[in-house]
């Protein structure tokens, strides 16, 4: 039986030191504060602009939800996000996504100042990501990366076999990967025999939004598994890897209770680097 990595333990000792350096920042004078745009009319971005939004009320940070009608036009939008971005008492602008189908979200999500970027979504912040340099990097990639260095799974010389090459996880999870001198396996849905590669893995990091893609029988007791998707079903949340393979692996994260459970507070960390920026100081990686 391997060991499950539930991340309540890191998300709580998260939690205690945004806390701490938000009431820094407040005893200075500047009160860290998130926007959020929401268009109605999609259920699960209206729970997670909510979830967000108690997030924000327990970490003591100011949280601002605008919505539109399903209606709005893309220079209303457009208009809206300039705002926020001129706004110096806004330090995060968060757009949710989709967007309905008649707005442009890659020209309303490119409008986003990225240096209050916290979903690191903008192409300024995919350069950043990309090249290693100052920026707002996703918080699903980063939430990955801190769970292997926190259960003490070095990455260096590694083989690590990322399972999707999405925007929001697979994507950025290359650079950063190899910034932390993994050696990387890419495989995506034109991979042939995935189970060849996980064979020769020592860590697996699924992002597919895959249920249960990855059995049991295509993993080994040598194996680290990072599990970032999420997928809605019957039964609940369950990951892209099937949860009786715990019992033939080192170490899995569960799902929920994993990956996720850092995401959001990885969102309010980048905004306190946001603020960092803004005012001029760094601190950034
Ligand atoms: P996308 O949904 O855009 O892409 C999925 C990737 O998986 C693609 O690269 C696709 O290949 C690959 N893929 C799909 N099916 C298979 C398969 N059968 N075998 C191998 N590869 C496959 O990726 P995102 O990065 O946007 O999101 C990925 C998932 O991460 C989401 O579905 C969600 O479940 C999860 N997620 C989790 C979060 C968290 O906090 N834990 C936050 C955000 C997302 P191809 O490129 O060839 O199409």
């Amino acid at each position: 039986m391997g060991m499950s990595m539930k991340t309540a333990d890191i998300a709580g000792r998260l939690r205690d030191s945004i806390r701490i350096e938000t009431d820094a920042w407040k005893k200075r004078g500047i009160e860290p504060s998130l926007a959020v745009v929401l268009i109605k009319g999609d259920p699960a971005s209206e729970y997670y602009a909510r979830a967000k939004e108690k997030t924000a009320h327990k970490l003591g940070i100011r949280y601002r939800l605008t919505e539109f009608e399903p209606g709005i036009t893309q220079s209303e939008l457009l208009g809206h996000l300039g705002e926020l971005n001129e706004d110096k008492s806004v330090h995060g602008i968060m757009l949710e996504l989709p967007l309905p189908r008649h707005l442009n979200p890659s020209e309303a999500s490119g409008l986003i100042r990225p240096d209050k970027d916290v979903d690191g979504i903008t192409p300024g912040s995919k350069l950043a990501c990309f090249l290693g340099t100052r920026g707002l990097y996703p918080a699903t990639p980063q939430s990955c990366i801190r769970i292997l260095k926190e259960f003490g799974f070095e990455l260096k010389g590694r083989h690590v076999v990322l399972v999707g090459r999405g925007e929001t996880v697979g994507r950025p999870l290359m650079p950063m990967l190899l910034r932390e001198h993994a050696t990387l396996t890419v495989c995506h849905s034109h991979t042939e025999n995935l189970a060849r590669h996980i064979a020769g893995a020592d860590i697996l990091i699924t992002a597919a939004g895959r249920a249960g893609m990855i059995t049991a029988d295509m993993v080994h007791p040598d194996l680290v598994i990072v599990d970032a998707g999420i997928n809605e079903t019957d039964t609940g949340l369950t990951g892209d890897v099937s949860p009786d393979a715990l019992q033939r692996v080192k170490a899995m994260t569960p799902v929920p209770g994993g990956v996720g459970t850092l995401t959001t507070l990885i969102l309010f960390e980048n905004l306190l680097k946001a603020v960092g920026m803004q005012i001029g100081e760094g601190g950034l990686k």
